[in-house]
């Protein structure tokens, strides 16, 4: 890729996170080159390019990784705290790299043709990467208050680096982190996601909280703070909650709704208990993944764990009953409901299967297993057959009869057969039309 764009006489450079984590042995996300070809020409020096033309970036693919190609640039002026108001193309490598976010991330390897490629380092990237830190390129106050998402990106990397934030950069986020309220959701929605990714999220976590931007992108978390829990002793419910995420298996539906599992807690104390926290919860987990525009079936999914994770299991129970509870919770996600109860017991300092949980796991395993019937998808019969057989007209009933028999199979396997079924559903009807047009 280089190689092109210097063959065709134009200074080209690896530049970013992408050379970061190359030093780091990480595997990049992507891969970004600047050059100082505009893209009309990349585009032509490239065969099967994409123009993005907002971003002014090339797209190549080439041996399944994916490169982006960007001419130097240098930013104007920032009137809202997110975007500069228009982005320039900058001559040289050294006014590109200032205009990056932290020093690690300000780093290029290349060169302008006909010279031998090298390190371009002049914010002390390599020394900073070496300490694991996260220093501002420049005045980080000044970094800040043209872009607030960089205060975001740097607990994000913090987290997924595992690097710390240098003192003077990370006393700058404090001061600014008001500015955060200018972001728009889509941004801080990427940005907690990549967080949460990571293997200790806690670490970024921890820093959203201290240096105030939690408060500002997330007050309802951010309140969890000082508030006592029974758990585990000297600690709060912040702590529980961030422990709690560590412990979750990085699948981000299973993280998130570990940050938001006790959401509701705050609003709900009374008389030393947290009444029906999570269903309140449930419903400010839906509202905070709604704000930052989170995908809908990801608040979907997100509100229906935090809403079932007080589930209640005894030894005793039958295998009905694990069939009812996987019906309740729905086949498809009793896998992340246990998951979320097992780092919830963790962060509470208990041991993960606290509660008999792997017993539970393998009990619904073998009912999953057994493919006995867990929803209307696996009866005997359906809607059609209640139509064609008993004249039923779709609808509120209809729904409601399949449900019910739904539930009978479920508690009684057995029944799980056309005929029983269809008398099954004549009984219905007929108790039903009693009790909706009870004979006067
Ligand atoms: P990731 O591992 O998620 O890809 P990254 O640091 O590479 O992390 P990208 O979004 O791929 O993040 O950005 C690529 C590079 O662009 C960064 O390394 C940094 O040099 C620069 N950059 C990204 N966002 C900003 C920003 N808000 N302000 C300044 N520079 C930025
Ligand atoms: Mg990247």
């Amino acid at each position: 890729m280089l190689a092109t764009l210097w063959r065709a006489d134009q200074a080209a450079y690896i530049v970013g996170g992408c050379l970061r984590d190359a030093l780091l042995d990480r595997e990049p996300a992507d891969w970004d080159l600047t050059t100082d070809a505009a893209p009309e020409r990349v585009q032509a020096l490239f065969r099967h390019s994409i123009y993005e033309n907002r971003f002014g970036t090339v797209v190549v693919r080439h041996r399944g990784a994916q490169y982006e190609i960007t001419a130097f640039r240098r930013d104007a002026s920032y009137s809202d705290f997110r975007h500069p108001d228009s982005v320039e193309f900058g001559s040289s490598i050294e006014e590109d790299l200032a205009r990056r976010d932290f020093t690690v991330n300000a780093m290029a390897w290349g060169s302008r043709p006909g010279d031998k490629p090298a390190f371009v380092d002049p914010h002390g990237g390599r020394d900073d990467l070496a300490r694991r830190l996260l220093r501002a390129v420049g005045d980080p106050d000044r970094r800040f208050g043209e872009d607030a998402l960089r205060m975001v990106r740097a607990v994000r990397l913090a987290a997924a680096l595992e690097f710390e934030v240098e003192p003077g950069t990370l006393a700058a986020i404090g001061r600014n982190s008001g500015l955060a309220a200018h972001l728009s959701g889509e941004r801080i929605c990427a940005e907690l996601l990549k967080l949460l990714a990571a293997n200790r999220p806690s670490v970024g976590l921890r820093l959203m909280a201290d240096s105030g931007l939690l408060a500002v992108i997330a007050p309802d978390l951010a309140r969890q703070r000082g508030l006592g829990q029974n758990k585990i002793e000297g600690e709060d419910l912040w702590d529980h909650t961030v422990r709690t995420v560590d412990a979750a298996p990085a699948r981000q539906v299973v993280r998130l709704a570990a940050l938001l599992h006790d959401v509701g807690k705050p609003d709900t104390f009374a008389d030393g208990h947290f009444h029906g926290h999570e269903s309140v919860g449930a419903q400010m987990a839906r509202g905070f993944l709604a704000g930052i525009r989170a995908p809908r079936a990801l608040q979907e999914r997100v509100a229906h764990l935090v809403l079932h994770h007080m589930f209640i299991y005894e030894p005793n129970w039958t295998d009905a009953a694990v069939r009812r509870f996987i019906r309740k919770v729905g086949p498809g996600c009793v896998d992340d409901l246990l998951a979320l109860r097992a780092a919830d017991n963790q962060g509470s300092g208990l041991p993960a299967d606290a509660g008999h949980l792997t017993e539970l796991e393998s009990r619904v395993r073998a009912q999953l297993a057994s493919k006995l019937v867990l929803g209307r998808s696996q009866l005997a019969i359906d809607g059609n057959d209640l139509i064609m057989e008993l004249g039923l007209p779709r609808g509120r009933v209809l729904g409601r009869v399949l449900d019910d028999l739904t539930d009978r199979v479920v508690a009684e396997p057995a029944l799980n057969d056309r005929t029983i079924l269809l008398d099954l559903a004549r009984q219905l009807i007929t108790d039903r039309q009693l009790v909706e047009n009870p004979i006067s």
